[in-house]
């Protein structure tokens, strides 16, 4: 057997293994009663062992070796493959399966502390699960080979391949100086707020979800759409990718708004290079990647006049109602009001990065140990008090808001990257097409198409930095975002 195929056959049981951690994942947050979440936390950790066993076996690792060693002919994405796999060998190799088995212990009783602390909204009851996730993050972070310069760039680097606080220090300090005097001159516009908390049924609001999932090009025999409490979406195989929301009665643009994300990530999921859904890189693209997908559909797209334009008619006819008798130019000016919320996901598209800016400078600061636990919500409060101006009442509408720190310490980077580099895109892609020209017509697929063969290449296995160069010809630059911002203005 070509050691290639050894290779092959032993990704395709940790993707066996790692399907079986998703669905049970997706049956805790999804469906499970608060009763079966502690049996469902046992049941993923005893997978996450077995997946670390697979990972770090002899055999496997002799194959990885065998290929990238033995100078067997590989093409550039068999190489690439491979080399994927024997990064993520590194970050787990020293690590014992004890270990991988009590890190999901840990994180599934974050996510269970998480879900108490917003019911009571009492950050001190998510507090000790915090300082656990963080303690054992650190101990990963220690027990590699590479040596960082910073304790938090081996989290960042899980989600961005080669990230740096230096670099990020760099890319966060840009974005504020930028953002600062387009901060200062959006004024919060009067829009006609009662139309928009007209009460739409959930059964509607799925209906019309559905619409919007199959116009951004998704077939609906492979998407399913369940709801959730944070919503997200997860490949579960090739056909099948699986759309999570929240509806809200009282606000119906939440979901349009979350479904165009979340529609994104599915388009991203179901048009990855084809070798990618057999030789184990569907997690290979960086999140700044997948968030730059996703944020251009939410933003890009979704808050354009011609988007406005395209959907109100289809809003009048899913939700006769009183929300039915909006027009676009109110949908268009409530949805691009500034607004200076405490909520990340209620921010506007100028004030969204300082959101990140500040938990980025929140878990730099306790990945290091200069923040104690205790002093993040008080911290949290007084950034946003500084960098936005606002004033934050409760711990649920503060620093329990997000779910992200029950078990990723890193991710948050991937949204600022993504919703930059989404702007920087859309010039690009206009420079081949009136992107919305077509958008108002409802051509979302050609969208789709243009991404598809410019942005879902061999290159997603690479560095968010160069994929972006190579999707649009330029480094990534804040300028784009900037610029896109004052067309809106
Ligand atoms: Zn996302």
């Amino acid at each position: 057997m070509k050691e290639y195929d050894r290779f092959l056959a032993h990704v395709r049981e940790i993707d066996a293994c790692t399907r079986i951690w998703k669905r049970l994942d997706f049956d805790r947050q999804c469906c499970a009663p608060k009763g079966g979440l502690a049996c469902c936390g046992e049941d993923l950790a005893q997978i996450a062992r077995r997946i670390h066993e697979l990972r770090c076996a002899p055999e496997f690792l002799e194959a990885m070796e065998g290929c990238l060693g033995q100078g067997e002919q590989l093409t550039e994405m068999e190489l690439r493959s491979v080399q994927y796999q024997y990064e993520l060998y590194q970050r787990e190799k020293n690590l014992s399966a004890e270990f991988a088995q009590e890190l999901s212990r840990i994180t599934g009783a974050a996510f269970d502390g998480w879900v108490q602390a917003r019911e009571e909204n009492h950050y001190a009851v998510f507090a000790p699960c915090l300082k656990r996730v963080i303690e054992a993050f650190r101990q990963s972070a220690a027990n590699r080979d590479k040596k960082y310069a910073h304790i938090y760039d081996a989290c960042l680097s899980d989600f961005e391949r080669g990230s740096t606080v230096e670099q990020m220090d760099a890319f966060f300090g840009e974005l504020k100086e930028k953002l600062a005097p387009i901060l200062k001159e959006g004024k919060p516009a009067k829009t006609p707020e009662p139309l928009f908390r007209a009460e739409v049924p959930v059964e509607a609001q799925k209906k019309l979800s559905l619409r919007l999932l199959e116009a951004e090009g998704l077939c609906m025999e492979k998407t399913s759409l369940v709801e959730t409490k944070h919503p997200f979406t997860q490949l579960m195989s090739r056909n099948d990718v699986r759309v999570t929301t929240r509806f809200y009665r009282e606000n119906f643009v939440s979901n349009l708004y979350t479904i165009l994300h979340e529609g994104g990530h599915a388009v991203h999921y179901t048009n990855l290079p084809e070798e990618f859904y057999t030789n184990g890189m569907t997690a290979a693209p960086t999140f700044g990647m997948q968030e730059c997908i996703s944020r251009f559909y939410e933003n890009v797209i979704g808050r354009s006049r011609a988007f406005c334009q395209w959907v109100v008619p289809l809003i009048r006819e899913y939700f006769p109602g009183e929300a039915g008798r909006i027009t676009p130019d109110q949908l268009f000016s409530y949805v691009n009001a500034p607004r200076r919320e405490p909520i990340r996901m209620q921010a506007d598209e100028a004030s969204y990065c300082m959101h990140i800016l500040i938990r980025y400078e929140l878990e730099k600061g306790f990945m290091s140990g200069e923040i104690p636990v205790e002093e993040i919500p008080a911290l949290w409060n007084k950034k946003y008090e500084q960098y936005l101006g606002i004033w934050v009442s409760n711990d649920n509408e503060g620093v329990l808001q997000d779910v992200h720190w029950a078990d990723s310490i890193g991710y948050f980077p991937s949204y600022a990257l993504g919703t930059v580099a989404a702007a920087q895109v859309y010039y690009r892609m206009n420079e081949d097409f009136p992107v919305y020209e077509a958008v108002e017509r409802g051509q979302l697929y050609r969208v789709k198409e243009w991404l598809v063969s410019h942005a879902f290449d061999g290159n997603m296995a690479g560095d968010f930095f160069t994929w972006i160069r190579k999707v649009t010809g330029r480094e990534l630059s804040v300028d784009y975002f900037v610029a896109y911002l004052k067309e809106k203005l």
